[in-house]
């Protein structure tokens, strides 16, 4: 169960260097709901964490499908708006979780995605879509946390992986997940929002995980022709042609060129708000191009 990297390294994404002081009016008093929110929502899966491992199981517990019923019906209720199941792939681990210190992962991954708003993102890079980002995170951390605590009380062992946490490579998980695909600046494209949602993990020491049937949904075709994100990044971080690891991992961006502007925006966003998948959805690209 102690997690195995093959090497994965992430970026901490340190909060402290978004300058929030200057903001002024309406954006402060969210921003001021906000950031607490987000701040309380970590230590809370960093706690649950410890109790988690405090006694480890020694064997992976089955759950008849009912259970999965409860689990999304639960999910749903918490505002989850994308859920979906795979197992563990270690070559996606990282090697350190910067922000949740986790450093056990039982078999299976529940994956699961919160929507960001439509009209906040389209505002990019300004600071609305910046702060949209933060509240998803808070959101969807603390939807984290109370979904993996209804896992626990129905007698299942679960981690809460936040959404600022980085034990494991989240979009590659939820492709395993099968919730959609990784798009050409590196972010999870879903059918039904494009890039427009933040993600997040539970792992859970559950067996069988339930069955899904495969939706087809291909954006290569897509990615290849618009490559909006490539043309509109502000600081041309996003590679114009992937780069293939020897590990098995794929870079699409520059991490240090996108971070500084990222910092500087408090957010950035443009990657997002640029892609035919958030603009007009993928419904209308799929008849745009017969
Ligand atoms: S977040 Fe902004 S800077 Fe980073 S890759 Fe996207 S568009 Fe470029």
């Amino acid at each position: 169960m102690l997690k195995k990297s093959k090497g994965l390294k992430s970026r901490l994404i340190e909060l402290n260097k978004f300058d929030i002081t200057n903001i002024e009016g309406s954006s402060s008093d969210k921003m001021k709901k906000i950031m607490p929110k987000v701040f309380k929502t970590v230590p809370k899966a960093i706690s649950g964490y410890k109790r988690e491992i405090a006694e480890l199981p020694e064997e992976i517990q089955i759950a008849p499908k009912e259970f999965w019923n409860e689990v999304e019906e639960q999910a749903k209720n918490l505002g989850i708006d994308l859920i979906g199941f795979a197992p563990k792939d270690e070559n996606l681990i990282f090697e350190e979780d910067h922000v949740g210190g986790i450093e056990v992962l039982y078999q299976n991954a529940i994956v699961l995605g919160m929507e960001m708003d439509y009209d906040a993102i389209e505002t990019a890079p300004e600071f609305p879509a910046g702060a949209e980002s933060m509240n998803i995170y808070a959101e969807l951390g603390e939807a984290t946390n109370k979904l993996t605590e209804f896992i626990r009380s129905k007698g299942y062992r679960a981690i809460a992986c936040h959404p600022l946490g980085d034990p494991i490579l989240y979009p590659a998980m939820a492709v395993k997940a099968g919730l959609g695909q990784i798009g050409r600046q590196g972010l999870l494209i879903t059918k039904k929002f494009g890039p427009r949602q933040r993600l997040s993990v539970i792992s859970a020491n559950i067996s069988p995980l339930p069955e899904r049937s495969e939706v087809e949904f291909e954006i290569e075709t897509y990615c290849r022709k618009y490559r909006r994100c490539v043309l509109m990044c502000p600081v041309s971080a996003i590679y114009n042609e992937p780069i293939n690891k020897e590990n098995g991992t794929v870079t699409r961006i520059d991490g240090d060129k996108c971070i500084e502007y990222f910092y500087e925006t408090t957010g950035c966003s443009v990657c997002i708000k640029e892609c035919p998948f958030h603009k007009i959805g993928y419904k209308a690209m799929y008849y745009s191009r017969l």
